[in-house]
């Protein structure tokens, strides 16, 4: 985004405080585009002005311009399946954060049997594993054309389609992808790829059939080039493929083009080059060596480009191995730093605790809450938990912080009304917290316990420790 204040983006607006836009002033409207919460389109006054009068759609059109992200956003599907893809302001994520997670799509081909087809398509549509108070799961389809057969690939793809998710349909042969393009289109796959041999054909298909397309060279300058034609053509939508090989010497020519691309991009304002990235783990499994090998670096793969550039990538793999880290590492790089994820403070019963049962404290800084609430359920302890606001930082940092005092642990305290649940009056910390243990005795007038620094050894510490000796 070219602009960096409110006031920029204000000096466009009607100024008029209408509120049509769902914000009390056109100021605040300008500060929630600027972070990316609100569309310049949300202002119904400016596009109904740009529909009349030729200035005004100048107006809005600088505006949009201004205000569009550094890499283009790609959607890819339709309805409440799609997904965005690029869109990224910053290259590092501690700039401001990174906004469109990148889009995993597992593969499936079309001389699959259709039982084999259906088993594939399950496993990624029911795929969900919870983390940090969310479920996550897997974002769509690449549908390989390997029959070379124009009807073959076209039954396949849709049926795939039928599963609803978002798809790239990855043929080279231009006629097997015009058979797809004809079941499909209307559901907006991304299709892959042009290439320097086919790349006619593939403006064409893209601009008759409306969809994104990807270009793939390795060579930065053609992949340049290729993106400079497809847009001057009027294909808006594009995503460059730099081409990933999986090991040594190629895997960091790979690393190399990524980063350029997006470096060019962003540092140097390069709107040529300013598009999603697509890169492919799946290329691992041209390694020679056991699938176990292949899986595994499909997984390193993955973690590299996740961190360092790729808006989508390509799988085989459904392994949990490979399944479980990418996802979570996404997850992380991913949650917006000027947010931390966090759960609501209060009380939790865990496992139906009695008026006997240990009273624990810890913050609601999500990771953690949820690693003890874990913690203490698999191990089957029952306990009252206090979850108390450190808006959302951990332990060691709240309490050094200054956010997870002996005062608040009173306020916490009396609010939950947790001495009218049990008998005793005990409560205990975490072992980073025990620098409190004084102050909290002294505030409260409960007795504290120190417990283990990590909720994992909770099982072990509650043996030895509860019930107190009198
Ligand atoms: Fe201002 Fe437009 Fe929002 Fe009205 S709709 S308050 S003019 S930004």
């Amino acid at each position: 985004m070219k602009v960096k204040s409110p006031l920029e983006i204000y000096n466009f607006l009607p100024r008029t405080n209408c509120k049509e836009c769902g914000y009390e002033t056109c100021m605040s409207f300008a500060s929630h585009i600027l972070d990316r919460s609100a569309k310049v389109t949300d202002c119904k006054p400016l596009v109904r002005d740009a529909e009349k009068d030729s200035k005004a759609k100048e107006k809005l059109e600088k505006l949009l311009e201004l205000t569009a992200p550094e890499i283009a956003e790609v959607v890819i599907g339709v309805g409440s399946s799609a997904i965005k893809i690029g869109g990224e302001e910053v290259l590092h994520r501690h700039e401001l954060t990174f906004f469109n997670p990148t889009a995993f799509f597992y593969d499936v081909w079309d001389s699959l049997d259709d039982k084999k087809i259906d088993e594939r398509c399950d496993r990624v549509v029911s795929y969900k594993k919870f983390y940090v108070g969310k479920y996550l799961t897997l974002d769509g389809f690449a549908v390989r054309c390997t029959s070379n057969d124009p009807k073959r690939y076209a039954e396949v793809v849709k049926k795939v389609a039928g599963y609803g998710k978002p798809m790239v349909l990855i043929a080279l042969n231009p006629e097997c992808m015009k058979a797809a393009l004809d079941v499909c289109a209307e559901q907006r796959p991304l299709i892959y790829a042009a290439t320097e041999g086919n790349w006619k054909e593939f403006l064409k298909l893209a601009l008759d059939y409306k969809v994104p397309v990807v270009l793939r060279a390795k060579d930065l300058n053609l992949l340049k080039s290729l993106a400079v034609t497809f847009k001057s053509a009027g294909v808006k939508d594009i995503v460059l493929d730099p081409v990933t090989e999986p090991l040594g010497e190629g895997l960091q020519g790979t690393f190399e083009r990524v980063i350029q691309l997006r470096r060019k991009a962003i540092l140097d304002g390069d709107k040529d080059v300013a598009y999603p990235i697509m890169v492919t783990p799946i290329a691992a499994w041209l390694i020679e060596g056991d699938e176990v090998t292949k899986s595994y670096w499909e997984a390193v793969i993955a973690g590299i480009f996740i961190v360092k550039y790729a808006d989508a990538m390509i799988f085989h793999s459904l392994d949990q191995h490979v399944v479980m880290p990418t996802l979570t590492l996404r997850f992380n790089i991913y949650t917006d730093p000027r947010t931390p994820v966090q759960v609501a403070p209060g009380l939790r019963e865990i496992n139906n605790p009695t008026p006997d049962d240990p009273v624990m404290i810890t913050t609601n800084f999500a990771l953690t809450y949820y690693t003890v609430e874990n913690d203490l359920g698999s191990a089957k302890i029952r306990a009252w938990l206090l979850v108390l606001n450190t808006e959302g930082i951990c332990v060691e940092a709240s309490v050094a912080g200054g956010k997870f005092t002996a005062s608040k642990v009173k306020e916490l305290i009396n609010e939950t009304k947790i001495a009218e649940k049990v008998k005793h009056r005990y409560l205990i910390i975490p072992g980073l917290a025990a620098r409190l243990q004084g102050s909290i005795e002294d505030e409260t007038g409960w007795k504290v316990l120190v417990g283990p620094i990590d909720s994992g050894r909770i099982k072990g510490w509650m043996e030895k420790n509860w019930p107190p000796k009198k």
